[in-house]
């Protein structure tokens, strides 16, 4: 019997983690970290739902950290075997996991600082930068489209995906009775947007059992870009930033969109199409992460697009602190571009407290704003924010442009299944929000796959793998978060957007008697609960 359970990045997109088990072996396929709400990130934290020292190995599809993340935590668990991946993935593995890791050490060590004064109990990180370097010694590298043997009856081969640097998606063939030709399964990973100069087109397996779907962008349509078009749109806004007489901030997440922004950038300020300025990569990680670009950001063809990065005199890497602090005395027209993506932590925050108070400056968003995160209250508008506990007016310009995305939308995937057919089994979708989820499945039914083939995986449900037929449920245990919780907003968010909309309400109120006058209300109600 072959058993699939989901772990992970089941009716949300984050923590993808899935067991795949027969009578020989049990193989887990990704190994992510939870990402969002706190009842979402609460989950990083308990022990993982299977027994992790009795794992063969780990097969992982990128090294994105909701993918990749919690690998040093099964480590810790006991899990002592190898974890195949390819080399861009290992190599951006050793970049991000450490990182994480810091990541971990830093927010328990202030956590603990502030629960001692409160007298609370020590929290320990769920893992250490120590912890990270140990599990990179139990990567074993692949190449694209080559068998490996990763398990007792279990072989598997990856095929690029074209989402980031090493991505794959990964074609299993599974025996379990002797007697019957193996089960042939293929997990999506996160699935790139095809015709891109600075990634090979994603590519995959036909004719298997089952499918693994990832639907981040399942009901969503987007534009498609091809290079002239997204540098034209990048070129007026350089322009434009330019034209305003201030620097440019782009706040940016460290692999992949950044290194492509760079290749960009350079190309139309050398070509002086747009007005030429020094460019400052800030970020430590993403300096790091451009490095393993220029090693392995090889195409298939043998071309590698980031070969230029290191040479350019316009662009500058500010490794060290100081480094960084010295952009501020730098004057004119320049483009800083500095993590993290969403505004909410690294160097990024002290540009802004100095830059969105300047009516010549521009801050261009390239990347998602989730709920909540200071780039996204950015983008609603707001005139006023709290950067480090300090109120900053906004009087510079915000934009956004949205041409640097890795990952195929509702079409690209639709596509990107039907490639892959005939599939006897299931679809099964997982890696999306539920509306994305739900409008993934209609649009696949739509095309043609029967609908009672097509299942909407749901967290820690095991699901019992036939060949040709519908899968069939296993005896389920109570699942860690039911659907709605998933998906819920919950009180840390609902708190943040009420004090929000509350400074919101303060700022635009006439005169200070209204804002007296609604403080009073406020504090009214709260007496009367
Ligand atoms: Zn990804």
């Amino acid at each position: 019997m072959t058993v699939l359970s989901f772990y992970g990045a089941a009716g949300c997109v984050t923590g993808a983690c899935m067991l795949l088990e027969s009578s020989k072996s049990r193989v887990l396929v990704e190994c992510g970290m939870f990402q969002g709400t706190k009842t979402l990130k609460q989950l990083n934290y308990g022990a993982f739902p299977f027994d992790a020292a009795s794992l063969d190995a780990v097969l992982l599809t990128h090294a994105h950290i909701d993918h990749s993340g919690q690998l040093p935590k099964l480590r810790l668990a006991g899990f002592m075997g190898p974890v195949f991946a390819t080399e861009g993935t290992r190599d951006l593995c050793e970049v991000l996991l450490p990182d994480a890791g810091s990541i971990q050490e830093i927010e328990v060590s202030q956590l603990n600082r502030r629960n001692r004064r409160r007298a609370g109990a020590d929290l320990t990180p769920i893992f250490t930068s120590a912890d990270a370097r140990d599990t990179l010694a139990q990567f074993q590298t692949v190449h694209l489209k080559e068998w490996v043997s990763v398990a007792r009856g279990v072989r598997a081969r990856w095929w690029n995906s074209g989402h980031i640097l090493g991505a794959a998606s990964i074609e299993v063939e599974l025996e379990d009775d002797a007697n019957e030709a193996p089960l042939r399964l293929c997990f999506s990973g996160d699935v790139g947007p095809g015709d891109r100069d600075l990634a090979d087109d994603p590519d995959g397996p036909s004719d298997i059992d089952h499918l693994i779907l990832e639907s981040t962008y399942g009901g969503t349509e987007r534009k498609e870009f091809d290079t002239a078009t997204r540098r034209r749109i990048l070129r007026d806004e350089l322009r434009t930033a330019h034209a305003a007489g201030g620097p440019l901030l782009i706040p940016a997440f460290a692999v992949e969109r950044t290194q492509e922004l760079l290749v960009d950038l350079l190309a139309l300020m050398e070509s002086t199409e747009a007005p030429p300025g020094q460019i400052f990569l800030d970020s430590p990680l993403a300096i790091k992460a451009t490095d393993v670009f220029l090693r392995s950001g090889h195409r298939d063809s043998g071309h590698n697009p980031f070969k230029g990065l290191r040479e350019s005199r316009l662009l500058r890497f500010t490794e060290s602190a100081a480094e960084s602090r010295e952009i501020e005395r730098q004057r004119g027209w320049h483009v800083i571009i500095a993590a993290s993506g969403m505004c909410d932590a690294g160097r990024v925050r002290s540009h802004l407290r100095r830059l969105l108070p300047r009516e010549d400056a521009t801050v261009l968003i390239v990347g998602y704003q989730a709920f909540g995160t200071l780039g996204r209250l950015l983008l609603e508008g707001r005139r006023d924010v709290r950067i480090q506990g300090d109120e900053i007016a906004v009087r510079a310009s915000i934009r956004e442009i949205d041409v640097y995305s890795g990952h195929a939308d509702a079409s690209g995937l639709a596509r990107w299944v039907q490639a892959r057919t005939p599939i006897s089994g299931t679809v099964f979708l997982n890696h999306g929000e539920p509306d994305s989820l739900t409008a993934l499945r209609a649009r696949l039914a739509a095309d043609g796959l029967p609908a009672d083939r097509i299942t909407i995986a749901a967290l820690d449900q095991s699901y019992r793998l036939e060949r040709n037929a519908p899968v069939i449920l296993a005896a389920t245990t109570t699942p860690r978060l039911t659907p709605e919780a998933l998906t819920h907003l919950d009180w840390h968010n609902q708190r943040a957007s009420f004090l929000a909309a509350m400074q919101e309400k303060l700022n635009r109120a006439p005169d200070d008697k209204s804002r007296e006058r609604l403080l009073k209300l406020l504090d009214e109600a709260l007496a009367k609960m």
